[in-house]
């Protein structure tokens, strides 16, 4: 599922580190967008240290959202299988091969009767 939490993150975390160089490069921070009060604040080499923290903000986000998935548990809508994402075939079950694996959140979301066992 390309619109799940995992996704999300990782455009925030890529975004981040974007807005970062952005304001390094320029030294300046856009605020709003150009509505009432709007306007562009001039950082000078204040730019540097806001611009790493958004950086690094990015990294620590891109770095969190990996290792998430890793460990995150999914389970196999045909099997009823449940396993470790790293233990599936790019997201696909290992038994069932050809069958995208859900993560348990969703999946309890989609099938809300299977949630007592
Ligand atoms: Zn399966």
């Amino acid at each position: 599922m390309i619109y799940s939490n995992k996704f999300l993150n990782f455009l925030l975390g890529l975004l981040s580190v974007i807005v970062g160089i952005k304001i390094m490069y320029t030294k300046k921070m856009s605020q709003g967008n150009g509505g009432m009060g709007g306007g562009d604040i001039f950082l000078g080499n204040t730019a540097y240290i806001i611009g790493s923290i958004f950086i690094l903000f990015g990294m620590l986000a891109l770095y969190f959202n990996k290792k998430y998935q890793k460990d995150i548990a999914v389970k196999c809508p045909k099997c009823k299988e449940t396993f470790n994402y790293k233990d599936t075939l790019n997201g696909k079950c290992p038994h069932c091969k050809d069958v995208d694996t859900i993560e348990l959140k969703e999946y309890y979301d989609k099938f809300p009767d299977e949630k007592k066992e």
